[in-house]
């Protein structure tokens, strides 16, 4: 960003340099005129050409150029001396017989003008010039201004983004809908001694779309937007964010009215007390933030926005009156919500008009803006990649694999054995999901891996957007999640590592239930932990004595057990129903939610057809024997087969 201030700066910079140049030319011509001329008193020309030692001479009103004769092999040399009211010189000249001429004084000042200063000064101007661009872009707009603003301010005049642009957020853009007024009609608002607002906080998980809406209330004002990262202010030295918060004020004032947004302003946010450790870098950036809010004058129109994930850390004198006092919620959206987000993202791709968006919506709980946005892309790319000119169905339920699980990645080859201890454990979970009353729907379950780590998995679509969940259901989400061990446990007598991750989340709930819900009759309604950082899926923070975390845990593994025996229980008795499922997944790799649930109803007749009860028996012998197998290399070494798996929850996917 350039302001006046730094243009001036760039004019004396730019002038120094100037100056040096010049210096370095009067020297540089000096020590050439020096060079390549050599100064002879008047009396020794003469005597040389009494000598006849001259070839030829110039002669100019203040000098006399001499070229003497040369020896062989000698190199040229000039000579120059002052003339003197000399009458005799023509004369002398002619008898010595030496060449002689006269240069025009005029044109021989100014071509030597020209050549030992303008060209010279022309081409290091023409340097200096694309030498200051090239630091300009280097430093970030503010070559030579050591100190000042380097961080990366982004300003755009129009944004282009309006609220059109925005789906899914009513109540977030009602709230900034104010802002957009002050903006347009300052005057509306202060006539009646309204105090305009200074700044708005938009509080919500990564990728809801904070920017986008920012954006979007400089679009519909349809003013200029200024945007930094609040990180960008943290310097290493102190006092340099300081004078950056300072810098980026000025440039915002001059530009009124304008939107100033700053993005993770946690970064330099944070509660001054809590930190450990004093930062005073961060703090003086800080203090120099709300003196500058308090300090300018908001009816002149600037008005600052900053998004942050982590409002529970925020200092609190950032959130009084004449600051960011008011709080903006950009949550994750509702089925409505992505439908509408999938449907702005939609109209800049070739979609079939058969395509349903309800449906993919439906099927990505818990995603944000920018994953459906994503979604919509990578649907695109498929469809491309199938040599196809419009997205259908198909691309966008693979696009939505995609960004939950990772691509596929069918170039991993996975042993035999692998392949069945997955296809296993992906049936236990599908099978515990379809025999209890409190479960989503299997969608579908697949063995094929995927990049982000997933040897399979099982997915699982709830039937309608839900706000509250039950205890019952609760502990048979565990239970569905143990499924998948079970299975294993069942089937192989054996247990590895690919159920790391379905351990990790059934005893985060299971904590839970006990700990934040209340669930327990032990702990009655006790709040034993809070969580931290609700926008960013934060762990809870226990709060409670020793003692009672010990039986928190207690309490925890009791239900973890309760929970493991049902699922053992279900899948005992459910056998048969296990191994053939298992081994049909095995042979296709993928099932679809109404295959598997046409199998688990006995309604399954085709599936007769391409693997007869011979093949399923001759697959199940097989499996006995690697169970056996199995069975005496587990005696070895326990928990080490298949793949440790730490990937996030992100949706309903028990993966293995
Ligand atoms: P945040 O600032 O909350 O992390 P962004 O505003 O940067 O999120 O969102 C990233 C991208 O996701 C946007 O550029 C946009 O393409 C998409 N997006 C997010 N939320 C929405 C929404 N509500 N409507 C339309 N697109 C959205």
């Amino acid at each position: 960003m350039k302001n006046n201030k730094f243009n001036k700066n760039k004019i004396k910079y730019f002038i120094y340099y100037a100056i040096a140049v010049a210096i370095i030319i009067f020297m540089v011509n000096d020590y050439i005129q020096n060079v390549k001329s050599e100064h002879i008193k008047y009396s020794e020309f003469i005597k040389y050409l009494n000598q006849n030692k001259i070839q030829e001479v110039q002669i100019t009103r203040d000098k006399l150029v001499i070229q003497p004769k040369l020896a062989e092999g000698e190199k040229k040399k000039i000579m120059y001396t002052e003339p003197l009211p000399d009458q005799d010189l023509i004369k002398r000249l002619n008898d010595a017989n030496v060449k002689y001429s006269g240069i025009p004084q005029q044109n021989s000042m100014i071509k030597n003008f020209i050549v030992t200063w303008v060209f010279p000064l022309m081409i290091f101007m023409f340097l200096g010039k694309i030498l200051f661009s090239k630091l300009d872009k280097k430093m970030g707009g503010g070559v030579m201004s050591f100190g000042k603003n380097t961080a990366k301010i982004y300003a755009e005049n129009e944004t282009g983004v309006t609220f059109k642009d925005v789906a899914g957020q009513d109540e977030a853009k009602e709230s900034l809908l104010e802002i957009v007024d002050f903006l347009h009609k300052p005057e509306r608002f202060t006539k009646i001694g309204a105090k305009l607002p200074k700044g708005a906080l938009l509080v919500g998980p990564p990728g809801t779309g904070k920017t986008l809406l920012a954006k979007a209330v400089a679009g519909e004002a349809n003013v200029p937007f200024f945007s930094i990262s609040g990180s960008s202010f943290v310097e290493m030295f102190v006092g340099m964010g300081a004078s950056r918060v300072r810098d980026l004020f000025e440039q915002a004032q001059q530009k009124a009215p304008c939107i100033v947004f700053i993005d993770e302003i946690d970064a330099i946010g944070k509660s001054r007390d809590s930190s450990m450790g004093n930062n005073d870098e961060r703090e003086q950036t800080l203090n120099q933030l709300l003196a500058e809010m308090d300090g300018f004058d908001s009816s002149k129109g600037v008005v600052m926005l900053a998004a942050t994930n982590r409002p529970e850390v925020l200092d609190k004198a950032l959130l009084r009156p004449g600051r960011f006092d008011r709080r903006v919620i950009v949550d994750r959206p509702d089925l409505k919500g992505r439908e509408k987000i999938l449907e702005v993202h939609a109209k800049g791709v070739t979609m079939s008009s058969k395509v349903d968006l309800n449906a993919i919506a439906k099927g990505t709980p818990g995603a944000v803006g920018s994953d459906l946005a994503n979604i919509i892309n990578e649907s695109a790319l498929r469809a491309v990649k199938n040599g196809r000119e419009e997205v259908i169905q198909e691309d966008l339920e693979d696009a939505v694999e995609v960004v939950i699980a990772g691509k596929e990645k069918k170039d991993r080859i996975m042993s035999a054995d692998e392949k069945k201890q997955v296809a296993f454990h992906e049936v236990g979970h599908a099978l515990v999901a379809a025999l209890l009353p409190n479960t989503d729907p299997v969608h579908k379950i697949t063995i094929v891996p995927r990049t982000m780590g997933a040897l399979g998995y099982t997915m699982q679509l709830p039937t309608e957007e839900k706000y509250l969940v039950n205890k019952k259901e609760m502990l048979d989400k565990i239970t569905v999640m143990l499924g998948g061990r079970s299975a294993e446990e069942i089937k192989f007598n054996s247990i590895s590592t690919g159920a790391s991750n379905d351990i990790e989340r059934a005893t985060q709930t299971a904590r839970s239930m006990v700990t934040i819900y209340g669930m327990t009759e032990k702990f009655d309604m006790m709040a034993l932990e809070s969580i931290q950082n609700k926008y960013l899926d934060g762990r809870p923070v226990q709060n409670c004595s020793q003692e009672t975390s010990t039986m928190i845990d207690e309490e925890t593994l009791k239900l973890i057990k309760k929970c493991h025996g049902k699922a053992i229980s279900i899948l005992d008795e459910n056998k048969d129903l296990l191994n053939k499922i298992a081994n049909r997944l095995l042979e296709k790799e993928t099932l679809m939610g109404n295959e598997f649930m046409a199998m688990v109803k006995g309604e399954d007749i085709e599936i007769d057809e391409d693997c007869s009860k011979e093949e399923i028996s001759k697959k199940e012998d097989i499996c006995e024997k690697d169970f056996k197998e199995e069975k005496e290399f587990d005696n070895k070494e326990e928990n080490s087969i298949g793949e440790a798996e730490n990937n996030e929850e992100k949706n309903n996917l028990d993966k293995k």
